[in-house]
């Protein structure tokens, strides 16, 4: 079997893939960001674990199957009545049993402790487990193991918190929370499940997800009252979830993304009312964003793997439904070329046949196979202008050829309340049924049209006031995950926004060197370097003509617009450095510019999130066209 360059498989009618084994292998992929989540919502506490190993052996064994407050108080009084544990070899089993009994311990537990006091104690002569400290792992463990009343568990807590081994102890909660969100079969027996994730997880992740794991269950993933899904920040991570949600999903008209990237439109038509029954990409960086951010969808619905492999009837057969939309922006290099290159033939058929546009040919080959009653096609406007549009209009006449009346939008994404000027066209189809005449569809589409244009609000909003409240950061500050401060909150306006949201993605600022750090400093907002060093006697800074490079530096201007966010953010912020803090934008402003909600995490490192986030639809211009064709399916309902 095919792979292509990240090793996905991409033979054609590969076997459909097992869902709850995809996502296990999501969650080992991303366990990078899990682990961060936990450390910054519950920051590794330690529970009142104790760094000597014997205090440890003692305070572990009186916290099994009672509480809390229980065993702290039990171990504080043994340790007060016994200082260093001396003489608890020789201690009278009654008097212990005293000691302990408010946690609701008896007879068997102090038996057991004393038990393994005088172990010790014979072993090293005194009530001690330093030794230990220099045994290899499995001498350790099987010497703990075989100590009266320690199990796995209790022994790779000592392991864990005392002698600072890189193991996994699982208790209730961590066994709870790991079934929930998938790294574990359901109904695994414990011994087993404990002993598969005490394998499963990074070395370097084991303390931290061990530790925040027993918070969140504490906390969030209870046992006893169910588990509080709704606000857990590890929602979307979860099989458990993500079940429950899509059990409870609407049904709305069906759509197919081919092409699908992070989601950006996805999101919007869900937003819309749509429901996505399938999402291709060839790019699995692509597809676990994607998947993420759309916990109603299992994974043979997100489908990796490069379309161009895919036979007829593997596509057909990968939806189980019939498809009302079918949505996609096939990236075609011999498109965007055209304006430059004019080597294309003159009746289309050549355009056609170009290598470079494979993909919008199966943008339509998907059409003939899926047969969807609506598609929106994205692309760029350079496509209408270039040859006074000859190739858009030998695009419309190939749909024509496989039944599509189609009708080319052109939006700026400004004109719908999103903060950048981002011209694009789309494609708008409906397909003619049976021997319907195309005036019924082009009647159709002219609804359609209108009412996009009725949703246009006219009002611009600015790039300050959509990045409000997100921290302000220096260069190389910030994180992936990391905590808001709620009274930078205040006063904003956004979408997903409250008490309860107190993190945030992807906002860390990436490092630049001396000079350009000069020139974004130098700049006023909205000015290009062009124009500073026309309105200056500044010296150029620039190894280069400034001429050939002026639009290269540009600061934003806070005030107004931003410009269109591109993928090549991915490769310098040159021509995005932020108004008010002195460095190019994060990805999540680069995000907010593209009105995505704060709630959309991005995956991947940070050069990956800008490729996704440049190269999507703006979820609320997806969600404007959405809301156009949703109003015209219910006309043709009623
Ligand atoms: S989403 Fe629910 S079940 Fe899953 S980890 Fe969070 S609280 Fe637990």
């Amino acid at each position: 079997m095919r792979k292509n360059k990240e090793g996905i498989s991409i033979g054609s009618d590969s076997k459909a893939p097992d869902p709850e084994e995809m996502h296990k292998q999501f969650l080992m992929r991303n366990i990078d960001i899990i682990n961060d989540i936990f450390k910054v919502l519950y920051e590794s506490p330690d529970h009142g674990n104790k760094l000597d190993p014997m205090d440890e052996l003692i305070y572990i064994h009186l916290s099994k199957k009672t509480n809390e407050k229980g065993y702290t108080g039990a171990f504080d009084r043994l340790s007060v009545a016994f200082p260093g544990w001396r003489d608890l070899a020789e201690a009278d089993h009654v008097y212990v049993k005293e000691l302990i009994a408010s946690a609701g311990l008896g007879d068997r537990r102090a038996e057991e402790l004393l038990s393994n006091v005088k172990e010790v104690k014979k072993r090293f002569k005194t009530v001690t487990l330093d030794p230990i400290r220099s045994w290899p792992e499995k001498r350790i463990f099987e010497f703990l193991t075989g100590l009266n009343g320690i199990g796995p568990k209790s022994a790779r807590c000592i392991m864990m918190y005392s002698l600072g081994k890189k193991v996994f102890p699982v208790d209730t909660h961590v066994h709870t929370i790991c079934e929930r969100m998938g790294f574990i079969n359901r109904g695994l027996n414990h011994k087993i499940a404990q002993e598969k994730l005490a394998e499963m997880f990074p070395e370097a992740y084991r303390y931290s997800l061990h530790v925040n794991m027993v918070a969140h269950g504490r906390k969030i993933c209870k046992e006893q009252g169910g588990p509080l899904c709704d606000i857990c920040y590890l929602n979307k991570f979860c099989y458990y979830f993500r079940n429950n949600k899509k059990n409870s999903i609407g049904n709305g008209p069906k759509v197919v993304d081919v092409f699908c990237g992070s989601g950006g439109a996805s999101f919007g038509f869900s937003k819309a009312g749509f429901e996505i029954k399938l999402a291709i990409d060839n790019s699995i960086k692509a597809t676990d964003t994607y998947y993420l951010n759309h916990p109603m969808l299992t994974f043979d619905e997100v489908h990796t793997g490069d379309i161009r492999d895919f036979s007829d009837s593997f596509l057909r057969g990968l939806v189980k439904e019939k498809v009302d939309l079918l949505i996609g922006g096939p990236p075609c290099q011999g498109w965007s070329n055209i304006g430059k290159n004019h080597t294309n033939g003159n009746n289309g058929k050549d355009f056609l046949e170009d290598e470079r546009n494979t993909l919008y040919i199966e943008f339509v080959r998907s059409l003939d196979n899926l047969k969807p009653r609506y598609f929106v096609m994205e692309n760029v406007p350079g496509l209408l202008t270039a040859h006074d549009g000859k190739y858009a209009k030998i695009i419309q006449e190939d749909f024509r050829n496989h039944e599509y009346e189609s009708e080319i939008i052109v939006l700026n994404a400004a004109n719908y309340g999103i903060p950048q000027n981002r011209k694009r066209i789309f494609f708008i189809g409906r397909r003619l049924d049976g021997r319907e005449q195309s005036g019924a569809a082009q009647q159709d589409l002219s609804k359609i049209i209108d009412f996009i244009k009725e949703q246009n609000t006219d009002g611009r909003r600015s790039f300050r006031e959509d990045v409000a409240g997100l921290p302000h950061l220096e260069p190389g500050e910030g994180k992936n995950v990391m905590r808001l401060d709620h009274n930078e909150l205040q006063g904003t306006d956004r979408i997903q926004r409250s008490e309860e949201n107190i993190l945030v993605f992807n906002h860390f600022a990436r490092r630049h060197n001396p000079r350009d750090l000069k020139i974004y400093k130098l700049l006023s907002e909205g000015e290009d370097y062009l124009s500073f060093s026309r309105r200056t006697e500044t010296k150029n800074l620039l190894p280069y003509s400034n001429q050939s490079f002026h639009t290269k530096f540009r600061k934003i201007n806070g005030n107004q617009l931003c410009c269109t966010v591109i993928s090549h953010l991915s490769r310098d912020a040159n021509s995005y450095i932020h108004p008010d803090d002195n460095r190019g934008i994060t990805v999540r402003e680069a995000a907010r510019i593209q009105s995505y909600p704060d709630g959309f995490i991005f995956l991947e490192n940070g050069f990956r999130q800008f490729i996704q986030v440049g190269n999507a639809v703006p979820p609320r211009l997806a969600e404007i066209i959405g809301n156009a064709i949703m109003e015209v399916i219910k006309i043709r309902d009623d």
